[in-house]
């Protein structure tokens, strides 16, 4: 149960949980729950303002737990540098209000807003630059959450490669996973509680929508989804009910 007395676990469609989340999970929802609370009622800037200091609270959270010994020493390393981006190559997700930030923040970055608008469909996100990422201050949860350690299952899973050798190990670390998983729940359960609706989005055509559209998040907070359709990624349940401003 989170600070705020929502359980967010027992409130996912079709889903019960009869243990509670690992620590690392419930702080991360926790921190992230809380500044959205904090956020609600005080305008859309605070609201999108709440979605920086969540990415800026998971990631304390998880450079905290990455310093320790534990982390360290506990399991395979992370193969992850800069220069390696197979893992831009998939379908990008975020949640629809992350999107809204980061169409905010991209509104005075212009060589961005060129490298979005020259994307289409099937080509890895478009912020893949030399293998790194252009926005990576202000790239979505999913995006910080993935921590492989072996770069050939990236380069096969994500980007379709092939790879010969020994057999690929799948494995990704479960610390970054958790963290920024419970920020990501801890944002959009939050606001659907609030009767706002906050589902998954694929990025890249999200982004594309609502990028030149100065009234999206006002439509969205009235209701009025500024995002198509196709976009649309099922990952949490509608509001129950819709508050209307
Ligand atoms: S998840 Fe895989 S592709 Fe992405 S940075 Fe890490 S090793 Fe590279
Ligand atoms: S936003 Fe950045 S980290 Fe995320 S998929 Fe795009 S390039 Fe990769």
């Amino acid at each position: 149960m989170s600070s705020s007395g929502f359980d967010p676990f027992t409130q996912m469609r079709g889903q019960t949980r009869a243990v509670p989340p690992p620590p690392l999970e419930q702080a991360a929802f926790e921190a992230s729950n809380n500044a959205v609370a904090a956020s609600l009622g005080q305008g859309e800037d605070a609201l999108l303002d709440a979605v920086v200091t969540v990415w800026a609270r998971a990631d304390r959270i998880f450079d905290t737990i990455r310093a320790t010994p534990a982390y360290v020493l506990g399991t395979a390393p992370a193969a992850c540098r800069r220069g390696c981006g197979w893992c831009c190559h998939q379908k990008v997700g975020a949640a629809a209000i992350e999107v809204l930030a980061m169409s905010r923040a991209l509104a005075q970055r212009p060589v961005e807003r060129a490298m979005l608008a020259d994307w289409a469909p099937g080509r890895p996100c478009a912020f893949l630059k030399d293998g790194a990422c252009a926005v990576y201050d202000i790239r979505p949860l999913k995006c910080r959450s993935l921590w492989h350690v072996d770069v050939r299952h990236c380069m096969a899973k994500y980007a379709g490669l092939p790879v010969s050798g020994t057999k690929t190990d799948p494995t990704f670390r479960s610390e970054p996973k958790m963290i920024y998983e419970g920020a990501l729940k801890g944002l959009a359960l939050t606001l659907i509680k609030e009767g706002r609706d906050c589902p998954g989005l694929d990025l890249m055509p999200a982004l594309r929508a609502v990028i030149d559209d100065a009234d999206a998040v006002r439509r969205w907070w009235t209701g009025d989804s500024p995002f198509p359709a196709q976009a649309v990624v099922d990952w949490f349940p509608k509001p129950v009910k819709k508050k209307r401003r």
